[in-house]
């Protein structure tokens, strides 16, 4: 099973595509190769510990440009591809969704073409290994009430352009696998959260605004419910899907961790009242301040992930306490990361957490 493959990884350079990476090389044989266009979101510091590996390359390159990417598989020869470059912040996309259609409906074509094309040329024996695996959100499925969990059987309902721009990119998938034949695999998941997560996502902006004695902005009342998967768990999710899945099918990747907005802001403030406390002696649940909500905010998103566990063997190993510790201490220990991003010095931009 830990046969050596070589996998092409799009969007290595952002949160959960880093964390990919980061495992492949330091837990697998396998050689990755890294395409990214290293938007606002992709920062190459992500990998500065896989930097160095023989087993590890990187190109940077638009999902969009066809030309470039045909290339890139005609070199490298890829057995595996796990495709997750995206737009992928919700509120980014309420304000700007052309960018959302581009990279992630565009962008998911571009790659499915340039993967026929490689598929086609294959012998038999490579054509039967080789796998497209297309990394998505529980968001395409809408939103639930307070009871009821999200299934591999659920039918699509997006509400928001980065859902809906997510769920045209899972129907081309699957359209290219019933039409052409071409062998995928798509993985749903819910709200990742970890080390090198970008400051805009609400874990580590509330870390980060903590830190600074700023107010926490949070949505509405703090109702909304995510359910939260530790980063690496995913990743080892999609190892196992993309070595051990079957082609044609989908998977729902879940951490059984349901939470309510405004209890993950408290959890955040109790962990750091711990680990780092304010100067003055006071909690930092002090600074919450309730907002507006978002447009469209949909309630609550919950998954069942009892297909992956039970045909694959996939248990997440984090709790979302013992998860939210490592984070919230990873944050602490990489003030470096995250200032650069916020001070724009990678990206030569001015970037606001707020
Ligand atoms: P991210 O925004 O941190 O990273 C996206 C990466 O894609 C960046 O490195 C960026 O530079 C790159 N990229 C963007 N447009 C590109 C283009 N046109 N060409 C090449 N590269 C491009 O995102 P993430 O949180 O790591 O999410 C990765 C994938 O997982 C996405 O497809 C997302 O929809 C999906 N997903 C994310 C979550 C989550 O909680 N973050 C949950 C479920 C699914």
């Amino acid at each position: 099973l830990n046969q050596p493959l070589r996998v092409l990884v799009t969007g290595g350079a952002g949160f959960i595509g880093s964390a990919l990476v980061r495992q492949l090389i330091r837990e697998t044989p396998h050689e990755v190769l890294n395409i990214d266009a290293l938007t606002y979101a992709g920062n190459l510091s992500s990998l500065a510990e896989v930097d160095q590996s023989p087993r590890y390359r990187f190109a940077q390159a638009d999902i969009c440009d066809q030309e470039a990417i045909g290339a890139l598989f005609a070199e490298f020869k890829p057995d595996i591809v796990t495709h997750l470059a995206a737009e992928s912040h919700v509120d980014r996309s309420i304000d700007g969704p052309a960018a959302f259609i581009q990279t992630n409906i565009v962008g998911t074509f571009t790659m499915l073409s340039a993967a026929l094309d490689y598929w086609r040329g294959l012998d038999a024996e490579a054509q039967a290994r080789f796998r497209f695996h297309h990394i998505s959100t529980d968001e395409v499925f809408g939103a639930l009430g307070d009871e009821g969990y999200f299934t591999e059987e659920t039918p699509y309902d997006p509400r928001s352009p980065y859902s809906a721009s997510k769920a045209g990119s899972d129907h081309l998938v699957s359209a290219w696998h019933h039409t052409y034949g071409l062998p995928v695999v798509i993985t749903n998941c819910s709200n990742n959260y970890g080390p090198y997560h970008f400051p805009e996502k609400l874990i580590p902006l509330m870390i980060i605004k903590c830190l600074a004695g700023e107010t926490l902005p949070v949505y509405g009342q703090g109702t909304n419910v995510r359910d939260w998967l530790f980063v690496d768990d995913h990743a080892a999710a999609l190892r196992a899907v993309f070595e051990r899945g079957k082609v044609g099918e989908s998977y729902m990747v879940g951490g059984n961790s349901e939470r309510k907005n405004i209890d993950v802001v408290k959890t955040i403030c109790a962990t750091l009242d711990r680990l780092r406390p304010r100067e003055d002696g006071k909690s930092y649940a002090e600074q919450i301040s309730y907002v507006t909500d978002r447009p469209g905010h949909d309630f609550r998103y919950a998954i069942d992930a009892t297909k992956l566990k039970t045909e694959l063997g996939w248990q997440p190993r984090e709790t979302f306490e013992s998860g939210i510790e490592k984070t919230i201490d990873w944050y602490l220990q990489h003030e470096g990361w995250w200032q650069e991003i916020l001070s724009g010095a990678y990206r030569g931009e001015r970037l606001g957490v707020g």
